[in-house]
């Protein structure tokens, strides 16, 4: 049994050493347990805020525990009422080969499913931040403009293709041209703009002739700063993510932007929310279930993935992910 544990809190960038692999015996289980086999790992961006030990709405993650993840996984050992061997579930075993659960927090999944991992993705968390998120916070009418930052990624390539399904006009921002080609070409939005371009801030203004609508933000950064002169009066942010600041150790020491920030918030009587998608499965979960399954049925939404192969190989996902290697959801192969 492999797992992967955090060895040490990153200084600013994960590097190799702050993760450790390890081999430990099998475990073996209890009256109301059972035993699960890893198939797919989920690789996502909260996993870095977790290393640091840092006030957050979740508990970091110890030295030397496993770190923590969502996974796609099969029961191989019961002595559970409710679950027996073959059955595939939702759980959260974390980067490891083999986990013991009590059966809390399982969702049972359809073993026929054309695509487990999709439970990682589309149909799963990020699925259902980019619904909340564009559905509930950005709320885009038909003709509107709707921007959205990691536009190519588990969240936005969703959060675009709804706003899309909404009759809106869709702009997105991404790491590079191939991203950037793809997002237009695959995933149907209307623009795309490179933020690693040197104009970057003109290209995005002018892929907007009409302002801004609906602002959907995974990054944060310069991304936040070249969009936020473009929102129209009555814009809506909704603020998912910040990713760019992620692998930072400390607050960078330039001009402090936010009077400005703040100022364009007040003029332009802009709504701004903060969500985290925990907080939403009560009340939205169901919608969001029979609303996606219908989208993917009818192929109106698109499904990138981005495999990587070997729970080895896990660490080096994650490095990727926060520096823009991935185009699409990103998960890991840990066996069949
Ligand atoms: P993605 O699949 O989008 O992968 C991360 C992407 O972020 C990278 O591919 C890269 O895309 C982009 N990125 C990373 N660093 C930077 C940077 N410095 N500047 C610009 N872009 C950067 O991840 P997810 O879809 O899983 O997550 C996207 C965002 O949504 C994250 O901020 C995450 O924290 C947030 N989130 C929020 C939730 C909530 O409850 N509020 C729940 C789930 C996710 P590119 O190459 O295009 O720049």
């Amino acid at each position: 049994n492999r797992r992967i544990v955090l060895a040490r809190r990153p200084d600013a960038s994960l590097q190799h050493g702050d993760l450790r692999m390890e081999r430990v015996p099998l475990p073996t289980i209890d009256d109301g347990e059972l035993l699960l086999r890893t198939l797919w790992l989920s690789l996502d961006p909260y996993m870095r805020s977790r290393m640091n030990d840092a006030p957050s709405y979740a508990e970091p993650v110890a030295i030397d525990a496993v770190m923590v993840g969502a996974t796609v996984s099969r029961v191989i050992a019961s002595k559970h009422a409710a679950h027996a061997v073959g059955d595939l579930v939702l759980a959260a075993s974390g980067w490891q080969d083999y986990a013991v659960s009590d059966g809390t927090g399982l969702t049972r999944l359809d073993t026929d499913m054309p695509r487990p991992s999709l439970a990682l993705g589309a149909m799963g968390m990020p699925g259902f931040t980019a619904f909340v998120g564009m559905l509930d916070i950005g709320q885009p009418k038909v003709g509107e403009t709707v921007l959205v930052s990691a536009a190519t990624g588990a969240v936005g390539s969703i959060a675009g293709q709804i706003a899309k399904l909404r009759g809106a006009r869709v702009v997105g921002i991404a790491g590079g041209d191939e991203k950037c080609r793809y997002a237009v070409e695959q995933l149907h939005f209307d623009a795309c703009v490179d933020h690693q371009q040197h104009d970057f801030a003109e290209r995005l203004a002018a892929a907007c002739p009409s302002g801004v609508d609906v602002f959907f933000e995974n990054v944060g950064g310069a991304v936040w700063e070249a969009a936020l002169p473009l929102l129209n009066d009555h814009a809506r942010i909704a603020l998912s993510g910040l990713i760019a600041n992620y692998n930072r150790a400390a607050p960078s020491d330039g001009p402090d932007q936010t009077a400005q920030w703040l100022r364009i918030l007040l003029t332009r009587r802009v709504s701004l929310r903060g969500f985290i998608i925990f907080e939403h499965y009560k009340t939205r979960h169901e919608a969001f279930v029979e609303q996606m399954s219908g989208w993917l049925r009818e192929q109106r939404i698109v499904v990138v993935e981005d495999v990587i192969e070997g729970l080895e190989h896990a660490p080096a996902g994650l490095m990727g992910l926060l520096r823009g290697d991935n185009l699409g959801k990103l998960v890991v192969r840990v066996a069949d």
